[in-house]
């Protein structure tokens, strides 16, 4: 689990009402011994391990998402994602957030504090602890884990993020079949190689390597999984109060919205997409989705607007445009 949703290297928590957790503290020199094997790179220093409570792991999440993510914000979000029928009307997005992650959550890597926290019970696994020891090697590659703005953030960045902890977790104890089905990573067994390939984790995390080299030390550098928009793109940079969706949040609303949309956007595959902009004006939400091509912008408003009469779609060039009253 990477605290991604809230992840912030700034904040001071409390300290910890648990003791550290010695006897997991202890395994982990040889798991990080092993992780470097498999990936290449090593962590300098080990973090500290506790096992919480998952009442104070609630209690944590709720004292940092006050100040990282506080509720009118979130409420916004949730129409957003409402309007989009990414998420269900009448169901708190914060709340229910919240809930999901309290509940889903067996370990996870705090950043500000340097500390895996554990809210599962004995017998910790190994492959469990190798896990959020990629999230601390990712947060002293980086600086600091993904702090999602966008959508984007949450969506792309995460997956990435997560599909490098996860693959980590599946190469570490020999989980072929989970390998095979990340979509993220796709490591593949080289011909004559018993290791397995990075080319495509690599290739995800290769933007974050050179934004985080550009960046002053100490600043924050993001890792994001998709390559950045090209410079000469026509939507451009995203101004103040811009949502990005990012690949996969267009890919799900296509699929949702245009299911029978023959080529691009779909699923995991969303070749069309070069950039959005998402920007709630009023009580109405603007969404342009610069396409690869005018084809794709044009052809998925002739579809939407054959499927969905009245529905206010355009598109210019290769951005496809979207209005609809934001509910
Ligand atoms: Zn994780």
């Amino acid at each position: 689990m990477l605290f991604a949703l809230v992840a912030c290297g700034c904040v001071s928590s409390p300290p910890p009402i648990t003791p550290r957790a010695k006897d997991l503290e202890a395994r982990l020199p040889a798991l990080a011994e092993r992780l470097a094997e498999l990936r290449g790179e090593r962590l300098k220093v080990l973090p500290q391990v506790e096992r919480w409570t998952r009442g104070e792991f609630r209690r944590y999440l709720l004292t940092r998402w006050e100040r990282e993510w506080p509720a009118d914000q979130a409420a916004l979000e949730g129409r957003v994602l409402v309007t989009l029928g990414l998420w269900a009307a009448g169901l708190d997005y914060r709340a229910e957030t919240l809930a999901l992650t309290v509940a889903d959550t067996n370990a996870a890597y705090l950043e500000d504090r340097d500390t895996i926290v554990v809210l599962m019970a004995d017998p910790v696994p190994d492959r469990t602890l190798v896990h959020e020891l990629v999230h601390a090697l990712q947060q002293q590659r980086w600086g600091s884990l993904a702090t999602p703005q966008t959508f984007a953030g949450l969506y792309d960045q995460t997956a990435a993020v997560e599909g490098e902890a996860v693959a980590a977790e599946a190469l570490f104890a020999g989980d072929v079949a989970k390998l095979r089905a990340l979509p993220e990573t796709r490591p593949f067994p080289a011909k004559g190689q018993p290791a397995w390939h990075w080319l495509s984790v690599d290739a995800i995390l290769a933007g974050a390597s050179a934004a985080a080299s550009e960046e002053r030390p100490g600043e924050r550098s993001l890792p994001p999984s998709d390559p950045r928009p090209e410079a000469g793109c026509v939507l451009g940079p995203a101004r103040a109060g811009d949502q990005i969706m990012g690949k996969r949040g267009v890919a799900w609303w296509v699929a949702l919205w245009a299911p029978g949309f023959p080529t691009i956007l779909r699923g995991d595959s969303s070749e069309g997409w070069i950039n959005d902009r998402l920007r709630v004006s009023g009580d109405w939400l603007e969404w342009k989705i610069e396409c690869t091509g005018e084809q794709q912008a044009k052809g998925l408003a002739a579809y939407l607007a054959g499927k969905r009469p009245g529905l206010d779609v355009s598109s210019e060039g290769r951005v496809f445009k979207l209005r609809l009253p934001l509910k």
